[in-house]
């Protein structure tokens, strides 16, 4: 037990010692609190090398101090990123002791381990997840890219069946991610360890192949490099000359992609120069120097310097012959550019003046999810959209492409000149009307490849249309196509009725929601915004119903004039109302609700300062009236004008006219004292139709009367209607 102490002191010492040498700044307290407790917490368990369980939340530290120094912070939550897993405490017993900070990263590392179990990686739902633990706090991607590196590092000791499936995994979901965060080392060492596990004979043979070369190799690197060496050092400029590493991996790809032995494969040298300063421009005076001594290869020259790629790699690559023909693969950067290559975002937080850099690049992943999630409606869109998404930018490919004044734009494959466009500036984008690549022009639907120059020609008078999303690659263009598609039709309903407005007021119309609603049924319109934008785009002619609504309006009031006209006529042809079977002086008036006319069955009901209203028996208002008082109910009847009066129809229809109505009610009240009982009338423009009943005495009486109506003007039709009315 003394020996493990001793040994546990000496690992919390040498951690303390690291943490000292890589971080500014370090609560020691912290440290060792964690470490004590993480002792504590695994006591019972045991590795499956057979050692104690805290040398992996240890080692997990370590990597973490070599490869992402960022805070202690991370260490601690690094030493205890298992404890919540692996034992029984819970997470708000770490946020008690160690602070928010800690339990939230511990809390991220459980939580991505739970989603990258098994294959569940591939399910939407799991990625977004995974996606947003990694935007709130990237430190918890370094502490699980530690961890897994340890594993892996350490998986001789479980069973095949195991080392299997965590290699494909590392293969498949981490080697990838850790490329994504620029963590150049610990994709190619998670890539390598992979492969060992996944193809041993493979590797090992390649491993035993390099070996053997080792000292050719060696040689000719020394060879290629003195003559390097030897002007670099008359300029006084520090470097750091090796040759590259290869990787087992990256060696077997080239080998099945290209169905070559390795010889031909590794026949390529590499060889790095690290420049011990900040000024990228010493890194194109070594291009140059190397330009001088051996002949290059002008298609192999990419400057990432000048270009970085989307994870921040920067260097330049160049390819030339070297002594005896052979090609060497030459990388020139900064020892900063080398860090970023190696330790991605970890080496930004190394490098404080970048500090924004980070910042910015932390926003932009958090910018581009929430776009993803804010612009679909639909949930299981959003992570569909967010996969896709994903991938595109995890495997990214992308194609660089220039604006005539020769800036550089990058864009994902696939993209479109109208991408572009939008890249460039929203308003470009949106009043984009053609484009031409290379000086020619071409659909704005063409595919764009690096190296093209795009011009974007643009029209005030020309806007985003719908037909652009089927082919627009980034997001940016997506939401703002979108964008103004809403708004556009937005403005277009808002046209539509203010268009409406102004010619209803103009013709003083009043439409009531439902009469609204009848006439955009009746046109079959979903609803008032189709409409409107029906009226705005000129696809539904709004005068022609207004005229018709105008029209029957007029009619409407003429046909109220003239039964008034004709009412009033009758009423005094037959002298007025009985009140209770005689003449009265009592002020009575008729109810303009029901409009009785002689011949209707009649009731009065007395009425507060109008005297008598005279009501017809069937009147709904009379029926409906829950505050009717039947006391003040009176009967009254319309005088006796003849006896043996029986009650006729007519029918008459005829050309519809102002005054037509009036003619008729006019014609037969002056013939022989004619009492009407109802007139209906239908006007369906230009047809008019009207259903008369009235008493006559006898036929003689009412062939009379349709005499008289057929020499009405515009008057077309008219016949006994024996139908009751
Ligand atoms: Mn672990």
């Amino acid at each position: 037990m003394t020996t493990d102490n001793s040994k546990y002191e000496k690992m919390l010492t040498t951690l303390i010692e690291e943490a000292k040498k890589n971080l500014s700044k370090v609560d020691e307290a912290l440290l060792i609190k964690a470490f004590n407790y993480s002792l504590e917490a695994h006591k019972d368990d045991i590795r499956a090398s057979g050692e104690p369980y805290i040398v992996h939340p240890y080692s997990v530290a370590m990597i973490i101090l070599e490869e992402f120094p960022v805070d202690d912070i991370t260490i601690a939550s690094a030493l205890l990123h298992d404890v919540v897993e692996d034992t029984d405490i819970k997470i708000d017993f770490i946020k008690k002791e160690f602070g928010k900070e800690v339990a939230e990263i511990v809390d991220g590392v459980t939580k991505i381990s739970g989603i990258f179990r098994g294959q569940e990686i591939n399910k939407a739902e799991n990625y977004s997840k995974f996606l947003l633990s990694i935007v709130k706090d990237i430190r918890v991607i370094f502490v699980k890219f530690a961890d897994r590196l340890h594993n892996m590092r350490t998986l001789e000791f479980v069973n095949p069946d195991k080392q299997r499936r965590i290699s494909l995994e590392t293969l498949e979901v981490y080697a990838p991610l850790a490329h994504r965060f620029g963590l150049g080392r610990i994709k190619w060492e998670l890539e390598d360890l992979a492969f060992k596990y996944l193809n041993r004979e493979a590797y090992e043979e390649i491993a035993r192949k390099l070996q053997t070369k080792r000292k050719d190799r060696e040689a000719y690197i020394k060879k290629f490099t003195a003559p390097i060496i030897e002007e670099l050092d008359k300029l006084n400029i520090k470097y750091e000359i090796s040759g590259r590493p290869k990787h087992l991996y990256s060696i077997y790809l080239k080998m099945i992609k290209r169905n070559k032995p390795f010889e031909e494969i590794y026949d390529l040298f590499a060889v790095r120069i690290i420049i011990d300063s900040d000024n990228p421009t010493i890194c194109y005076t070594v291009y140059g120097i190397i330009n001088l001594i051996y002949s290059p290869i002008p298609s192999r020259f990419k400057d990432y310097i000048a270009i970085p790629k989307v994870n921040n790699y920067q260097s330049i690559h160049m390819t030339v012959y070297g002594p005896e023909g052979r090609r060497v693969e030459v990388q020139i950067r900064t020892r900063k550019m080398h860090e970023v290559a190696e330790k991605g975002f970890a080496a930004h937080w190394k490098y404080k003046e970048n500090r924004t850099n980070i910042d910015k690049e932390l926003e932009n992943w958090v910018n581009w999810i929430r776009e993803i999630f804010e612009n679909t409606t639909n949930k299981d869109d959003a992570r569909k959209e967010l996969i896709e998404n994903f991938k595109l930018n995890l495997y990214q490919n992308e194609v660089f492409v220039y604006t005539p004044k020769g800036d550089l734009k990058r864009l994902p494959v696939g993209s479109t000149p109208v991408d572009f466009a939008f890249e460039i500036h929203s308003k470009i984008g949106h009043h984009c009307i053609g484009a031409k690549v290379n000086g020619k022009i071409v659909p704005l639907d063409t595919p764009l490849k690096t190296g093209d120059q795009v011009e974007i020609l643009t029209s005030k008078n020309h806007h985003p249309n719908k037909n652009w999303l089927n082919f627009v690659k980034t997001s940016k263009a997506k939401s703002e196509i979108r964008k103004w598609l809403n708004a556009e039709e937005q403005e277009i309903i808002q046209k539509g009725k203010e268009i409406w407005e102004r010619k209803t007021k103009k013709l003083k119309l009043n439409f009531s929601n439902e009469d609204l609603m009848r006439i955009i049924h009746t046109h079959k319109y979903d609803n008032s915004r189709q409409f409107f934008k029906a009226i705005a785009q000129g696809s539904l002619n709004v005068d022609e119903i207004l005229t018709a609504k105008k029209t029957k309006e007029e009619k409407d009031k003429q046909n109220d004039l003239d039964f008034n006209k004709f009412a009033d006529i009758a009423r005094g042809e037959v002298g007025g109302i009985l009140i209770d079977g005689k003449k009265s002086s009592i002020l009575y008036d008729y109810a303009k609700c029901c409009n009785p006319i002689p011949g209707d069955p009649v009731i009065g009901y007395i009425t507060i300062g109008e005297g008598i209203k005279i009501h017809r028996k069937n009147c709904v208002n009379l029926i409906n009236l829950s505050s009717i008082d039947p006391s003040k109910l009176v009967a009254v009847q319309w005088p006796e004008t003849d006896s043996n009066l029986f009650v006729a129809g007519i029918l008459i229809r005829g050309n519809d006219r102002p005054g037509l109505v009036r003619d008729i009610s006019h014609s037969i009240v002056t013939y022989r004292n004619t009492n009407i009982r109802t007139f209906n009338i239908s006007s369906n423009s230009p047809i008019f139709e009207g259903k008369i009943s009235l008493y006559v005495q006898n036929l003689e009486h009412l062939n009379g009367i349709i005499e008289r109506l057929k020499k009405i003007k515009e008057v077309t039709f008219v016949e006994r209607f024996e139908n009751e009315l």
